[in-house]
């Protein structure tokens, strides 16, 4: 580094109190300007002391705007740090038929250092309020806001919560109380569509060889989860990806699947696409909302490139919102089929898949050069994946009285648990545990755990107070993708159930 980037980066340093960027003003300028004729007066942009708005300074800005009678303003829980976690409804009684409008549900900062997705959040409650077009979309939705999912670690400026929970991996195993409230705020306003804002960290040593750093100002996570409805899944292509995309591409915003880097032989690859019940893309779509997680270029830059980062936050919320408002039959209708579907389901259901890879191309940037690199590389796809198990859906699954997580965390899921009054006897299909491998490294504060069972056909007699969750149930899709044992991100991987080899599982399908 020569003198006068050092003293760059130390001006940086100290005008803006968060670490140095790696990219220069050269890219930042040949690449990411700012949006023009764009003024943002959400709470980080009144408060340009560096870092962004505290939570007392959001919840002025938010009270400030709960004066107007379409904001409800509530609070859904308290974070471990004992912040108030505010939920925003936004709807106008004057126009539409409340059955007739669709819920769209917001949520920010669900990874506290990702604050972007807060302050687009905020933008859209303005225009909402404020703009003639945006008060119109009021006609045909009601929108739900979280703009600060994880506040402890928002005010931290770190990713995890206050408890070191990683929120977006916590979604089926619910370890981390903030979990639980809000998937629980979720599954009581049970949205039609719903965005999960995020930031991803484009400065990558896995990047090196490409430049340093992904181009890309946003980057979508659709779910490929085999057992998410396919009409739920279309849709989230139809009316979230598609608009969202067609107005990045009216402002010159580029965009791109969500991937994370591996090696395959060597060669740069990208895992693409979401398929983990862990996370709140396909935790949602299980649930039978239309819905995404979508990343915006922004981790570790500090106030660098804010603007651009909250329009495009803005400017995705916009154009969901505006489609959802076009098309509320088509949307209401979609779910609807998609919860009747669930309940009458008879195909089989996916323990176990893998994504597929082929050959693709991507668009990096290179730092130094401040020139974009078109690279090939492996595309190790979600959305296109091999079946490695599979299995008749159940009538239903029982749960043994002494698993209390595991049928906590189903009724915390948005299911419908009963409990038996006296012993009964079912056709059963059980699990016998053939391998149980531990993972020496420690993830999330477990070592997870991957099985191989058998799976035994037989006829059992549950005693009073077994659990059972019948699958004629809009959620069950979510029931089937954590309760069979082999699954990715299941109960038993995640140590809510507890399994031994040449053990019955607490967990038993039952088929009669
Ligand atoms: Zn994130």
């Amino acid at each position: 580094m020569n003198t006068k980037a050092l003293f760059a980066a130390l001006f940086m340093m100290l005008s803006s109190g968060v670490a140095y960027s790696q990219q220069s003003q050269l890219v930042t300028d040949k690449f990411y300007s700012a949006p023009s004729g764009v003024v943002f007066s959400t709470p980080s942009f009144l408060h340009p002391e560096g870092g962004h708005a505290t939570y007392a300074q959001v919840m002025e800005w938010i009270e400030s705007r709960a004066k107007d009678s379409r904001v409800d303003l509530s609070f859904i829980g308290k974070s471990t740090n004992g912040y108030d976690i505010p939920l925003l409804k936004v709807s106008d009684p004057s126009m539409g038929k409340p059955s007739k409008k669709v819920k769209v549900f917001l949520q920010g900062v669900l990874h506290g250092n990702e604050p972007a997705g807060t302050e687009g959040i905020l933008a859209t409650l303005d225009y909402l309020l404020k703009d003639t077009e945006g008060q119109k979309i009021l006609s045909s939705v009601d929108v739900y806001m979280i703009p600060m999912a994880n506040i402890d670690g928002y005010m931290a400026d770190t990713r995890a919560s206050a408890d070191k929970y990683d929120l977006n991996r916590d979604q089926s195993k619910l370890t981390d109380r903030v979990s639980i409230i809000l998937k629980k705020a979720f599954m009581e306003i049970d949205p039609d569509v719903a965005l999960d804002l995020h930031e991803f960290n484009p400065f990558k040593a896995d990047f090196k060889e490409v430049g340093g750093a992904i181009y890309y100002d946003a980057l979508f996570l659709p779910t490929g989860h085999p057992n998410v409805d396919k009409g739920i899944r279309d849709a989230v292509i139809d009316y979230i990806r598609k608009p969202a995309e067609e107005a990045f591409d009216k402002v010159g915003y580029t965009h791109y699947t969500y991937f994370t880097p591996a090696k395959t032989d060597g060669k740069l690859t990208l895992v693409c696409g979401a398929r983990s019940p862990q996370s709140s893309s396909t935790s949602w779509s299980l649930s039978n909302a239309i819905s995404i997680l979508v990343e915006i270029r922004g981790i570790g830059m500090g106030r660098q490139c804010f603007e651009r980062r909250t329009n495009t936050a803005f400017i995705l919320s916009k154009a969901v919102l505006q489609k959802a408002a076009s098309n509320p039959s088509e949307i209401k209708k979609i779910v609807a089929r998609a919860n009747k579907n669930t309940i009458k389901a008879k195909a089989p259901v996916a323990a176990l898949f893998h994504s597929n890879i082929y050959p693709g191309k991507a668009t990096f940037l290179d730092l130094e050069k401040a020139q974009t690199v078109e690279a090939d590389v492996l595309i190790k796809d979600a959305l296109d994946y091999t079946m490695d198990i599979q299995r008749a859906r159940p009538k239903a699954y029982a749960i043994d009285a002494s698993e209390t997580k595991a049928i906590e965390n189903l009724r915390t899921l948005g299911l419908e648990v009963e409990i038996l009054k006296e012993s009964k006897t079912f056709s059963t299909e059980s699990y016998t545990v053939t391998e149980d491998v531990v993972a020496d490294k420690v993830w999330e504060k477990i070592n997870t755990r991957t099985v191989s069972v058998d799976v035994v056909k037989g006829s059992r007699t549950f005693d009073k107070g077994t659990a059972i969750v019948w699958m004629n149930q809009q959620n069950a899709n979510i029931a089937v993708s954590v309760l069979e044992p082999e699954a990715e991100n299941g109960f038993v991987t995640f140590r809510v159930v507890e399994a031994r080899k040449g053990q019955t599982l607490p967990i038993c399908r039952i088929v009669k």
